[in-house]
């Protein structure tokens, strides 16, 4: 290997989580949401790992990565872009059965033009505007959309009518996804009265199928749950307390770690300054290692003077700044730490563990963020 870092991914903890949400969304179909690189777990490795924990249901956000996962998936494996999709690359789309969401009549048009084109059809999620006000389309423009479907029976399949709600995750959201979920109800009946009936309606992201089960109806697009992480300290708290999905230690399993080594060690005197500038004092005699990561590799340089890393199954603090491809971590107390160790950045090491949820908070990054932001050059490894 010639990174300076890795990322293992962790197949058992990733079938319990499977395992887990689907007990918990019971008949209803698993669409697994793998945009943003696989929140950082990257495509090409988690899709295997995701069809052998029984997923074979995709999302990505757009026919690049769309591309990546009909490089790897199986051939039973469906597949389904939910924003990004240009005029240019629809032929394409429905070429390789690439199922889309329409949000425009104008993705409609090109849809079916596409389709008579090829002489396929097109595979739609009809995406409805609830009260998100991101996309959708508005109820206003329904009607043209439900004639020219009907028109073109031949050329489109919809395959889902769907919606998104905007902020399960927080109590503070409470009555504006109330609200988007009556109107997706209202909506539905609409395109039901008018025979538009598709095997698949779906509101709910993995914080609404968690909180709101009238949100889960026969499809579920689960993203950050899938991979281990509550969407919110709230959503956490929701289901630990809740009478219903009691739980005595948490059901989902990080299956992501971040590891790298030490790559050298220095004793450094009382009285001196450590790192660029005058930020960090040693104010005792120190042993410091160099960790080779930075923020170019996506350790964000807030963590300076503030993260922390696990060596030895202890945990070693970072003093002084995050460089772009290094940065110091105290191990005064770790005499046993020598060039080369292993170094856990995110992930379990003895009794120990750094969540990217601590991190995060530490960063003000979200999870999400954080994970997608994780660079893909580092090579992930599945264990
Ligand atoms: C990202 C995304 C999801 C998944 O959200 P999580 O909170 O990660 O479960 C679902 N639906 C859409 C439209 C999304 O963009």
């Amino acid at each position: 290997m010639l990174n300076t870092s890795w990322i293992e991914l962790d197949q058992t903890a990733l079938n319990k989580n499977i395992r887990y949400l689907k007990k918990r969304i019971g008949d209803a179909t698993f669409l697994s949401v793998i945009k943003g690189n696989a929140y950082g777990h990257g495509i090409e490795q988690y899709i295997p790992l995701a069809e052998k924990a029984g997923l074979h249901n995709f999302a990505v956000y757009d026919a690049f990565e769309a591309s990546r996962v009909l490089q790897v998936k199986a051939a039973d494996t469906q597949l389904v872009i939910m924003g990004m999709l240009d005029d240019d690359q629809m032929d394409w789309a429905v070429e390789n059965d690439v199922a889309f969401f329409v949000f425009t009549p104008h993705r409609l048009e090109a849809a079916i033009s596409s389709a008579r084109k090829l002489k396929k059809k097109a595979q739609i999620h009809l995406e409805l505007e609830t009260g998100m006000h991101r996309t959708g389309l508005e109820e206003n423009e329904l009607p043209d959309v439900i004639a020219n479907i009907k028109k073109n029976s031949r050329y489109i399949s919809v395959n889902g009518v769907c919606t998104h709600l905007a902020g399960a995750e927080s109590i503070s959201n409470y009555v504006r996804v109330k609200t988007q979920s009556q109107v997706f109800e209202k909506l539905k009946k609409l395109l039901k009265s008018k025979g538009i009936v598709p095997a698949h309606y779906h509101s709910a992201c993995s914080a609404a199928a968690l909180i709101y089960p009238d949100t889960i109806m026969n499809m579920v697009r689960f993203g950050i749950a899938q991979y281990g992480f509550w969407p919110s300290m709230e959503t956490k708290m929701h289901n630990l307390l809740s009478e219903e999905s009691k739980f005595t230690r948490d059901p989902l399993k990080t299956v992501l770690s971040w590891k790298t080594r030490i790559m050298s060690i220095k004793s450094v005197e009382k009285g001196n300054f450590i790192n660029y500038g005058v930020s960090y004092l040693c104010v005792k005699p120190m042993r410091l290692a160099t960790i080779p990561v930075g923020y170019h590799h996506g350790y964000s340089k807030s963590l300076g003077s503030s993260g922390h890393v696990l060596i030895h199954g202890k945990r070693a603090e970072v003093v002084g700044s995050i460089n772009m491809n290094m940065f110091l971590v105290d191990i005064s107390h770790i005499p046993s730490a020598q060039c080369g160790d292993e170094v856990v950045l995110i992930g379990k090491q003895g009794e120990l563990s750094i969540t990217v949820a601590s991190f995060a908070e530490l960063t003000k990054v979200i999870n999400y963020e954080l994970l997608s932001r994780l660079p893909q050059q580092i090579p992930r490894i599945v264990i």
